[in-house]
């Protein structure tokens, strides 16, 4: 099957109200790991890539091929492959010509992925971005708000992206006004809220409740843009489960809370249809691989190690598929290629469209 874009498939989800994870891979293992699990649940699947993973990792010809040989491999699986957080022109305009499907450009940093940008900024760069990506019927997520904690006001870097200083709460809460003139003038296809969560393990130092993960922030701005795709970003659940194997194999990760599954089933009935996964799937690899080294001293196939780590993350995905509503949906998604999406856009079919407030 061909990739797919990000615009087709959360269209469908949005038309039968699921919400879609999107894992962050970086090789082969966790391709294959991620579409065994969507194989079994018959989901689609977002796969993306940090411009880390692209420049200094594993580079665009290696994950472009990773994820070409998977959609053979899995034909019945749509896949989109996703250029995750983009701070500039080229990073999201070369993914687009490298083989993603979709990019993020977060112009809500400037290019350095650090410093804070003013609202016009990201309003010129985002819509330059998308008219571009259109144009080879990509789709672009657009970011209003910047990422961070609202406890402690800052943000955490994560593969190259993240705020430094500290942020007030109008950066931490997308405003859902703002978020509507933004829709209109970038015609961004999704977009990434600021709502509480951040990147990172290190999301909470308690339980989150509503002063902190403000999942009512994402009802209000679904009200007010009830057809734009809105994606949550940082939304690793960091389970309880996983820290305790990774402490008591050796590890030493300090006790922390992420966002739980529970308050993303909430934010998909209100309108969130991509949830960024990064964390969790680190944690399930490299945890299993601690378990498998102390439990099995005397293997040394570094074969061995990674089937392990790729069970225990193809459970987590698994888990999700189910509890997001994708699973049961792959079967139901007809392709369609990129020269037809961008005769779509050429014809206005995906216009945004604003409910007056
Ligand atoms: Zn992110």
């Amino acid at each position: 099957m061909k990739l797919i874009s990000l615009r087709q498939l959360l269209d469908h989800a949005a038309d039968s109200g699921y919400g879609v994870p999107a894992f962050n891979i970086s090789n082969m293992e966790q391709g294959i790991a991620i579409m065994n699990s969507a194989k079994k649940c018959d989901s689609p699947v977002i796969l993306q890539a940090s411009l880390n993973v692209r420049n200094r990792y594993a580079g665009d010809q290696m994950i472009v091929a990773i994820v070409n040989a998977l959609a053979k491999m899995y034909p019945n699986n749509p896949i989109c492959l996703h250029q995750d957080h983009g701070h500039t022109e080229s990073a999201c305009v070369s993914a687009v010509s490298s083989g993603f499907t979709s990019a993020m450009m977060d112009g809500s940093l400037m290019s350095d992925g650090k410093t804070p940008s003013s609202y016009s900024y990201n309003v010129d760069i985002t819509s330059r971005v998308s008219q571009i990506a259109h144009w080879t019927g990509a789709s672009i997520e657009g970011e209003l708000g910047v990422l961070g904690s609202l406890e402690s006001g800052e943000a955490s870097d994560e593969d190259g992206s993240g705020a430094v200083g500290k942020l007030d709460k109008e950066q931490l809460l997308t405003d859902p006004d703002e978020a509507a003139d933004f829709v209109k003038k970038t015609k961004v296809d999704a977009l990434a809220i600021a709502c509480g969560t951040s990147h990172g393990a290190n999301k909470f130092t308690r339980e989150p409740d509503d002063n902190i993960l403000s999942i009512n922030q994402i009802k209000a701005i679904h009200e007010r843009l009830p057809d734009t795709h809105l994606v949550m970003h940082g939304s690793s659940s960091v389970p309880q489960s996983l820290q305790e194997m990774i402490n008591e194999y050796g590890g030493d990760m300090p006790q922390t809370w992420g966002v739980p599954v529970s308050e993303i089933e909430r934010g998909i009935k209100y309108g969130v249809r991509k949830v960024n996964i990064d964390t969790d799937c680190r944690m399930a690899m490299s945890g299993a691989m601690r378990r498998f080294a102390k439990l099995n001293p005397k293997v040394f196939d570094p074969r061995e190690f990674i089937l392990a780590s790729m069970k225990e993350l193809e459970k987590l995905v698994s888990d999700r598929f189910e509890r997001f509503g994708t699973a049961g949906n792959a079967k139901k998604i007809h392709p369609i290629s990129l020269a037809e999406m961008a005769d779509r856009y050429a014809d206005g079919a995906f216009e945004p469209r604003v409910k007056a407030a």
